[in-house]
């Protein structure tokens, strides 16, 4: 259950820290409020933040130095946000000012990042400003407990210790995984929560005023969120949602703005081929598909997935199949060249002719021929999974050990860089 009273002196304490620092916070996150010429300071006190998620957000200071004669105004925004909501509060005689948030009517992304700041105009006709403070919105409706290793921590509030540790073993395998397709940034923070069902994280996205499809990535926030049940097929959940989440998130880090600008199938192919357990009913959908020649054309998977759990289920094996055929006919040099002519602004079609010298109509007709004509591929990866399994069990150590030695390998590379 959600314990109010010890979240609000949470916050308060990261609050203190975080307020102490208030430079090194603006040049963080470029979150500070403009400044005009004629603007002073504001000093706060006190400042709390008391987050009902889905419900409320209550901010709470004390406004010490100069103190507005009768009200005041509250800016706050998500740190990705380009508009910044201005509500008016009125002050006490001793500077104190309370304002709740209406969270269930304007939403915040589960987990995301909200700055706030407070701002007066005086007699005098300055405009004092006061210091930004950043807080996340977390989902604190859960008892969450953490593990952490390396750039990654883990969330949960069902299952054992050992239930963290196998999500972490997950994690790190799928960061080692990406790693051989596209060389990964391991000093991006990433966060994974996990929902012990799926009713739970439905609820939170909703609350957060997002939809659900399966797994959940925030990829600009860092953020993962899956829904895994402790239990007898947790390891091979953990092993399929958790790298392909992961992988959104390394991805959006590498590929910046132009992350949006990717195809829908190569992002997700991409994510799918990092999952370490292959999911044995896509190579099933693919056959049956093929057979029936109800194949999606992978210029209809350009810009979405289809919005039925079929389809859906079919662009994802056809994303997979897809991408794993483009990376062993041209490399992961391929589709590193591919993912920049899409950051270039090229169009679907093109931006394959661009970077392979062939159309993505014609790579599909390959593919068909190539992958589904033998099946040659497919079968090689299912003979591969139990191994893959077996390694990503046995070798959690070896992970994390193989992640502090890329770790330091790419900090002494920029060093003498
Ligand atoms: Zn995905």
């Amino acid at each position: 259950m959600f314990n109010s009273r010890k979240f609000v002196f949470k916050v308060v304490a990261i609050l203190l820290v975080l307020g102490l620092s208030p430079l090194g916070m603006q040049q963080a996150n470029g979150a500070a409020p403009s400044a005009p010429q004629r603007q002073s300071s504001l000093l706060v006190e006190n400042a709390t933040v008391a987050v009902e998620f889905g419900k409320t957000i209550t901010f709470a200071a004390t406004l010490k130095d100069p103190i507005p004669n009768k009200q005041v105004s509250i800016l706050f925004r998500g740190l990705d946000e380009k508009i910044t909501r201005v509500e008016t509060v009125a002050v006490g005689d001793d500077g104190s000012v309370k304002y709740t948030y209406d969270a269930s009517q304007n939403f915040f992304p589960p987990f995301s990042w909200v700055v706030f700041w407070f701002q007066a105009t005086l007699a005098d006709g300055q405009t004092y400003t006061s210091s930004p403070i950043t807080f996340q919105y977390n989902d604190n409706r859960f008892p969450w407990r953490e593990a952490s290793r390396a750039n990654v921590t883990v969330h949960w509030y069902a299952g054992d210790d050992a239930f963290g540790t196998a999500a972490l073993g997950a994690a790190g395998a799928g960061l080692l995984a990406m790693n051989e397709v596209i060389p990964v940034s391991l000093d991006t923070a990433i966060n994974v929560y996990i929902y012990s069902n799926v009713d739970d994280l439905k609820g939170t996205l909703e609350l957060g005023g997002e939809s659900w499809a399966g797994g959940h990535a925030n990829p600009e926030l860092g953020v993962v969120l899956a829904a895994i049940a402790p239990g007898s097929p947790q390891q091979i959940e953990m092993e399929i949602e958790i790298p392909h989440e992961i992988t959104h998130v390394m991805l959006y880090k590498a590929l910046g703005e132009n992350y949006a600008k990717q195809p829908a199938w190569l992002l997700e192919g991409i994510a799918s081929m990092v999952e370490l357990y292959p999911n044995p009913d896509y190579a099933r959908a693919l056959e049956i598909a093929s057979e029936s020649e109800s194949l999606l054309s992978f210029e209809d998977l350009c810009a979405s997935f289809p919005a039925d759990a079929g389809n859906a289920f079919l662009a994802y094996a056809q994303s997979q199949s897809f991408v794993s055929f483009i990376r062993n006919t041209y490399g992961n040099a391929g589709l590193a060249r591919l993912m920049d002519s899409y950051g270039d602004g090229f169009s679907c079609e093109l931006g394959a002719t661009n970077a392979l010298g062939t159309p993505l109509s014609q790579l599909d007709t390959r593919w068909r021929e190539t992958v589904l004509g033998q099946n040659v591929l497919g079968v090689a990866a299912r003979n591969l999974s139990p191994f893959i399994l077996l390694m990503a069990l046995v070798l959690v150590v070896p992970i994390w050990g193989a992640i502090d030695l890329l770790r330091q390998r790419r900090k002494r590379g920029q060093q003498s860089e």
